[in-house]
């Protein structure tokens, strides 16, 4: 490969002078809808409350997210299998899992503001009339007393509604495991420890949505139950306590952003022995990305009593059968997507100029590389075109032709673009092109048919965050 560092075009040149701030959430939802990764769902319509679509962006971002999620679990080990279970379960699956009964929130309602809030959370909520207030702090305010709220979306199966159709939508991808162990045993000759892992929506019909893609009422996981001799539980916690943080860190989330919480023991829900959440500095404070748990042996222990089917594992050398107790990972794919584009944001000074930056790790960035002609003549953009051609099979790539150059590398710069590629005069002479860095914005003559290997060298290498200095 030819390096020729110091051939900077005077068009092109790009000094920096970074001034690090912390996004507010208002910055992040502006760009994510100017650069066409997440929309207000059904705005047309004058959309609904805590609801999204994601625009081609986002959907990328995601599918990367998961990928790396995926590759996380499955690519780079062999104790873990995928499933990919219904949305609409049996109904007893909720039954046994605890969730009909117990998965709810208390509510209270405010008669004179109509507001609905959630019991555990009224100190930080704002009262309907006065939001400087509390609910409950002014004399208008007219609270009922807390109920319990269940948080699963019902739905009815088959033509007849009646109490016989009555079905959920999976509030967890967690039970579709559960209720998969047998099969999972069976069919992938696996023995503790494995995990068996899911990706896919959830549905939780949430009081207080809010914050963004934080918290909405459909949402993914990525799930994953790790099936394990009861005396070892403790050890794999930990374990994958110290797994799924670095998953986070490795993927460019900066250290000092990201970090563990144990449950106090008021806290933990009815399965578990211990949890732990990783949070994130979010631009509302540091809130959970995902919960990893010790659930013991509670859910195949309730499934097996529910359904009358034997969930447990033959131990030929011990010759006995135990029921294994389980570790979960337990994320979301759009509070990790979220977690990923506040730590990437980035607006710094460009030669007086603001420039918005996403240093989205490559991996994760939608467009890996991004083919520009200089100009629209000279045989340039059919240039450009085969190139972005030969690139495409091999990396995520875009073409864009249109507007000046400057223009065009600040929106790959917003949707976080790692590489652009110019062709311009030279690349016609020589067949070189100028490679640039979205972070460093150092510019290289490399030549153009070197490119694909070159790029995708890097995307396997480590990175490290520049935020990090
Ligand atoms: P929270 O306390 O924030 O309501 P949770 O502890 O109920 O979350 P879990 O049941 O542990 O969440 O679900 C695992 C992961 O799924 C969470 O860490 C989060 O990333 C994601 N998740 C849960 N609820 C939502 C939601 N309403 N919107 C978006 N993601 C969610």
């Amino acid at each position: 490969m030819r390096r020729h560092p110091s051939l900077r075009f005077p068009h092109m040149s790009e000094a920096t002078a970074t001034a690090a701030t912390e996004p507010t959430l208002d910055e992040i939802v502006a760009l994510c809808k100017r650069r066409g990764f997440i929309f207000p769902s059904s705005e047309i319509y004058g959309g609904v409350g805590s609801t999204y679509d994601y625009g081609h962006y986002g959907v990328l971002l995601k599918t990367n997210v998961k990928d790396q999620w995926w590759r996380a679990m499955i690519g780079r080990r062999d104790d873990v299998v995928a499933i990919d279970s219904a949305i609409i379960q049996h109904p007893r699956v909720w039954e046994a899992s605890g969730h009909l009964a117990g998965f709810t929130d208390p509510l209270i309602d405010c008669r004179t503001c109509k507001l609905r809030f959630r019991a555990d959370q009224i100190a930080d909520a704002h009262c309907g009339r006065k939001p400087s207030k509390h609910p409950g702090e002014t004399d208008e305010c007219d609270l009922t007393d807390a109920r319990e709220f269940n948080l699963m979306f019902e739905t009815s199966v088959g033509p007849v509604k009646d109490s016989a159709s009555v079905a959920y939508l999976r509030p967890e991808t967690a039970q579709g495991i559960f209720i998969n162990f047998k099969n999972v045993l069976q069919f992938a000759r696996k023995k503790p420890p494995f995990g068996i892992a899911q990706v896919g929506k959830s549905f939780r019909n949430e009081i207080t949505p809010g914050n963004f893609i934080f918290r909405t009422r459909e949402f993914e996981q990525m799930e994953m139950e790790y099936f394990v001799p009861p005396e070892d539980a403790e050890k794999w916690h930990r374990y994958w306590l110290d797994e799924r943080m670095r998953w986070y860190t490795d993927l460019g989330i900066r250290p000092d952003q990201i970090r563990l919480r144990e449950h106090g023991a008021d806290e933990l829900s009815h399965y578990s022995s211990a949890t732990s959440d990783i949070e994130y500095l979010f631009p509302m404070g540091w809130s959970e990305l995902e919960g990893i748990a010790n659930r013991g042996d509670f859910d195949l222990t309730e499934h097996a009593k529910h359904s009358g089917e034997k969930l447990e594992y033959f131990d030929q050398d011990r010759g006995e059968a135990y029921v294994p107790h389980v570790i979960e990972p337990a994320a979301g794919v759009d509070r990790a997507a979220l977690a990923f584009i506040v730590d990437a944001y980035e607006v710094e000074e460009v030669e007086g100029r603001k420039r918005t930056v996403l240093r989205l790790h490559p991996r994760l960035a939608p467009v890996k590389v991004a083919v520009l002609p200089l100009v629209s003549k000279a045989g340039m953009p059919e240039r450009a075109r085969e190139i972005y051609e030969e690139l495409r099979s091999r990396l995520a790539a875009e073409y864009d032709e249109g507007g000046s150059i400057g223009r065009r590398y600040r929106r790959q710069d917003e949707i976080g673009t790692p590489w652009g590629l110019t062709v311009d005069g030279q690349t016609i002479e020589d067949g070189t092109v100028t490679l640039r860095d979205r972070d460093s914005l150092e510019q290289t003559r490399v030549p153009a048919d070197q490119v694909a290997d070159m790029l995708s060298a890097r995307l396997e290498q480590g990175w490290r965050n520049p935020k990090l200095g």
